[in-house]
């Protein structure tokens, strides 16, 4: 008897926090708010430069800034997306736009979305080579096309027509990026000659460069969420693969009902999951909050598939919520108070 009353006034008490947990969350806790990600993997502290570490922390604070300054001043999640991610593909330290990864074949095929929670409206690019913003693309392709995805040299000819910022493919390269697929090459060469100890050097290297998307979630003082996704994809990658980033519910997903999400990991697994609109799923039908969906998506579905990433989410009520099971994901934010949060290891 006694251990039952004991086992129901636990119970009492876990209801309780959970309630109250709920309640919190429930509450409009930013008029506006803005959530990045620029990669996930394994990065770790042991392997990073205090120089490098400054220079992504850097980049982060300026693009979210960008995205931050767009929404204080009543502009739309849309534009704070796309400017904040332009920011990243710009820069050579993210896999996105310049600095994007190599493919097998020594290009650069790059993958973008962008979905608008307000009409679930939605556009993206795939395995583009010329495209300077694939992100301002995918949002054209929204926009200005009955279309949600273009690929190729169709996407280009749009993107062209639609006075879109064109390329040379040159523009995206990158000495580090170059060589991290040289070294990739040479682990298969190497690994093919069945030399152990040399594989197990190049591999730590190769999860380094594996990764490295960017992506953006924003709520504006309008109550729309956006959410947008841009990068090179998987170095090394083969026969026109295209990854998560492009596809609408895995890499991205958006409605103002529930939340935004955009994703970074190992693309197969996130479509596989229906990562970024399982989340959404279970807020809608289950009614669970962001941190709850995030968690069980990341933590337990995602892992239990074997894939690696992690996703930035942010719901109606400006929760945000960053949600990963590798080593680090470099992220950052900023609520309505102009509060920056700007990580870039577990904690
Ligand atoms: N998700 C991307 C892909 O699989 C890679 C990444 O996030 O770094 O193409």
């Amino acid at each position: 008897m006694k251990k039952l009353i004991v086992l129901l006034t636990l119970l009492v008490i876990a209801v309780g926090c959970k309630t109250e947990e709920k309640t919190s969350e429930e509450k409009q806790q930013n008029e506006f708010a803005i959530i990045i990600h620029g990669g996930a993997g394994t990065i770790l502290k042991k392997n990073m430069t205090d120089e490098t570490e400054a220079a992504y922390k850097a980049k982060l604070e300026e693009a979210i800034k960008v995205g931050h300054s767009i929404l204080k001043n009543g502009g739309s999640s849309g534009d704070a997306v796309v400017k904040t991610i332009q920011v990243m593909e710009e820069s050579p330290l993210f896999n996105a736009g310049k600095g994007a990864v190599f493919t097998h074949d020594e290009t650069n095929e790059l993958d973008a979305s962008f979905m608008d929670g307000k009409t679930q409206n939605a556009g993206a690019v795939a395995g583009v080579k010329d495209i300077k913003s694939p992100i301002e693309a995918a949002r054209k392709v929204m926009t200005h096309s009955d279309h949600v995805m273009l690929s190729g040299t169709g996407a280009s000819i749009f993107a062209k027509e639609q006075g879109l910022e064109i390329v040379e493919p040159s523009y995206f390269y990158t000495e580090r990026r170059f060589n991290s697929l040289q070294r990739i090459k040479k682990k298969e060469k190497t690994e093919l000659d069945h030399d152990d100890k040399k594989a197990a050097f190049y591999d730590a290297d190769i999860k380094n460069s594996k990764f490295g998307t960017v992506g953006c979630v924003a709520l504006d003082k309008s109550g729309n969420i956006s959410a947008g996704t841009s990068t090179g994809g998987m170095t090394n990658k083969r026969w026109g693969r295209i990854g998560d980033a492009p596809i609408i519910g895995s890499g991205t997903y958006a409605n103002n009902k529930t939340c935004g999400v955009s994703s970074t990991g190992w693309g197969e697994y996130f479509i596989r999951g229906q990562v970024a609109y399982d989340i959404s799923a279970q807020m809608e039908y289950q009614q669970k909050t962001l941190k709850e969906a995030t968690k069980d998506v990341i933590q337990n579905r995602l892992t239990k598939l074997g894939g690696t990433g992690g996703v930035v989410a942010l719901d109606k009520k400006g929760n945000m919520s960053f949600e990963f099971n590798t080593a680090g994901m470099y992220r950052a934010s900023m609520n309505d108070k102009g509060k920056l949060v700007l990580k870039i290891y577990k904690e």
